[in-house]
């Protein structure tokens, strides 16, 4: 495995690592937002359930004092006639002080109702058979005690009776004296509250009988619930709290919070189902949850955008990799210098082969620019070729002179091709290949020399004298500047070869041209054989007056090699003639190479008529 790639695995585990911390944290949170939620829930259903026990322990005691006030009543009224009437008057005044009771009414020690406040109570009707009834006439409690709802027989509705004994000023048992309230009074009370959605509320007696329920359900009322796990496990604990169950009568899984009263021993129980809680938590948690979701899908994205942009950069960079060696090898196998550069011509890689082409190792050459120590004209000949690369030329050549640390000189020919730009390399660089052409350099000027050198004289040949005629001749115009031309024959050579030999005719032919070379010295000038015994000289800035001189000099040398040429009379020995013209820009700017030619030749024909061995220029006069 490769380094890159164990780094994007580290990488990728790290990101992974912290998508799963954050959605752990996350549940965390939520999980203990969850958490905090219901402790409140309950809290608030503790709350509800303790008011909801105080207003049932206020009900009770409001019923003490009417009740009191009609024991009282009948203890001072015992016997007498008008005691329905005076127990009935005492009742509305007490009912009308305290509008939660519904009804009050008195049953005597045999059971028969002596007073009622209710307007619809059948008369003789017998109580004896009430619970109520049965208990005050067995059990001394002088206290009110409330009991079991029980449908009233007078208005037909469910009441929750609170009766209290009536003992006699004798101590014998006087009967029972009730107040009624009716269980929906208790059922719309609990409408104060709001619990939520599937609410239930409940109020038990300190035994475990129910009083109310809601929402109503009148087969509750009255039922034993003391086997249930709030009587037998909470309440037993603490008087306050709260608890998870499954209502036995909706069987529907509830939180609760419970309080007992102290006083009474009465217990309230406010209930929300579990699932209206979680939906109602979900409801708010919701807006929490999309952010949350929406921030976690933005960093997955931009995760995965950024793995996708490390991967397409790694790959991009093998790439340039690969191709970086796949160059290497080409370079580094060739016996060319292969270079490349960026693009301000600094050298970014040099094949090995430059320590025997150039004797720079590629270490002494990688980073410097290619211009630094590089010849005046060759730094243009750069310049000028990578210029044109810019222009849009693909490849450029060119040939230089170069000049190793050993002193030893080298010609070098250069091609210059332009990389395509990449996005990984924006700028146009130079790929240079060059090699070292010395040995074809000398071979190609070797036969440069025997293409335009006459092979009997060493001198250049007609072809070659006709080349620079004409350029010479154009210089002259365009500088502007003199130029002159020198015919020269030899004399009777005809002769010479018919006494000496042909063979001697060339060595004579040989002296003759040495002599010339050695009078014609000056770079610009040529000397040429033009044919047969027949020599032309051009001399470039010179006057036909300068070349009278160098005429002369050349005829008077030759003369003076003094070879015997017994034809020749009446100087006997080898001489030549010479015809001179010249081309002067400001007489004459209109003239050709052909007519100077043909002056110089005609000036010859003068200087052979004339008696020869000397020399005569067109422009004396015939
Ligand atoms: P003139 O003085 O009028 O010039 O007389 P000439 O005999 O030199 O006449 P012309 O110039 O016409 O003759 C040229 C002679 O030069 C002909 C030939 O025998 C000789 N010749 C030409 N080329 C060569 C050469 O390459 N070698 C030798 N040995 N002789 C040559
Ligand atoms: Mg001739
Ligand atoms: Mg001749």
């Amino acid at each position: 495995m490769s380094i890159p790639a164990i780094r994007s695995a580290m990488t990728t585990l790290w990101a992974l690592c912290a998508f799963c911390a954050f959605v752990a944290l996350f549940c965390w949170a939520e999980y203990s937002n969850w958490g905090t939620q219901v402790t409140r829930v309950e809290a608030s259903l503790e709350q509800t359930a303790e008011a909801i026990a105080q207003h049932a322990d206020d009900v009770v005691e409001m019923s003490r004092l009417p009740l009191a006030s009609l024991i009282s009543e009948i203890h001072d009224r015992a016997g007498g006639d008008d005691l329905p009437a005076r127990i009935k008057a005492v009742m509305m005044g007490q009912l009308k002080a305290s509008p939660t009771l519904d009804t009050l009414s008195y049953i005597n020690a045999g059971g028969e109702m002596v007073a009622t406040s209710s307007d619809n109570a059948p008369a003789g009707m017998n109580y004896a058979d009430r619970d109520y009834f049965a208990f005050h006439k067995t059990n001394p409690l002088p206290l009110p005690v409330v009991g079991r709802p029980i449908k009233s027989r007078l208005s037909q509705l469910w009441v929750i009776p609170i009766s209290q004994k009536v003992v006699m000023p004798d101590g014998s048992f006087g009967g029972v004296v009730i107040s009624t309230i009716r269980v929906n009074h208790f059922i719309n009370f609990f409408r104060n509250f709001d619990v939520g959605g599937d609410g239930a509320f409940l109020l038990v007696r300190g035994d475990g009988i129910v009083l109310a329920r809601a929402p109503a359900e009148e087969s509750t009322f009255g039922m034993n619930i003391s086997a249930t796990e709030l009587f037998s496990r909470y309440l037993k604990q603490q008087s306050v709290g709260a608890y998870h169950y499954r209502s036995p009568i909706d069987m529907t899984d509830r939180v609760g919070g419970f309080f007992q009263s102290e006083r009474t021993g009465m217990v309230a129980l406010a209930s929300s189902a579990e699932r209206q809680v979680f939906l109602s938590w979900v409801e708010a948690a919701r807006a929490r949850w999309i952010y949350a979701g929406i921030l976690l899908a933005v960093s997955l994205m931009s995760a995965l955008h950024w793995r996708r942009q490390t991967w397409l950069r790694r790959q991009s960079e093998a790439m340039v990799a690969a191709r970086e060696a796949e160059f290497r090898l080409l370079a580094e196998s060739s016996s060319d210098v292969i270079s490349r550069f960026d693009e301000n011509g600094v050298r970014e890689y040099v094949s090995p082969s430059s320590t025997e082409i150039l004797g720079f190792t590629p270490e002494q050459l990688v980073g410097k620019s290619v211009f630094g120590g590089m010849a005046e004209e060759t730094a243009v000949l750069v310049k000028q070729a990578t210029e044109r690369l810019k222009l849009g030329s693909t490849q450029e050549k060119f040939l230089t002179r170069h000049v190793k640390p050993s002193g030893e000189e080298v010609w070098l020919e250069t091609a210059l091709s332009k990389l395509p730009a990449s996005h990984a390399q924006p700028a146009t660089r130079v790929v240079a290949i060059t090699r070292d052409v010395s040995r074809h350099k000398k071979i190609q000027d070797e036969l440069d020399e025997l293409a335009h050198t006459d092979e009997l004289t060493r001198l250049a040949n007609r072809r070659f004298f006709n080349l620079r005629f004409e350029e010479l001749m154009q210089r002259a115009k365009r500088v502007p500047a003199a130029l002159s031309l020198l015919m020269i024959d030899a004399d009777r050579f005809k002769l010479y070869n018919d006494t000496y030999g042909h063979a001697a005719g060339d060595d004579c032919l040989r002296q003759i041209a040495a002599v010339v070379r050695d009078n014609v010295r000056r770079p610009g000038d040529v000397a040429a054989r033009y044919g047969g015994e027949e020599l032309s000289v051009l001399l470039a800035d010179t006057t036909p007056e300068q070349a009278a001189f160098v005429a002369e000099a050349i005829r008077a040398r030759v003369e003076a090699l003094d070879l015997p040429h017994a034809g020749n009379a009446p100087m006997e020995r080898v001489t030549i003639s010479i015809g001179l013209a010249g081309f002067d820009p400001q007489v004459s700017s209109g003239m050709t190479a052909q007519a100077l030619f043909a002056q110089a030749d005609e000036a010859l024909y003068r200087a052979k008529s004339a008696g020869r061995n000397r020399t005569v220029s067109a422009a004396q006069p015939v």
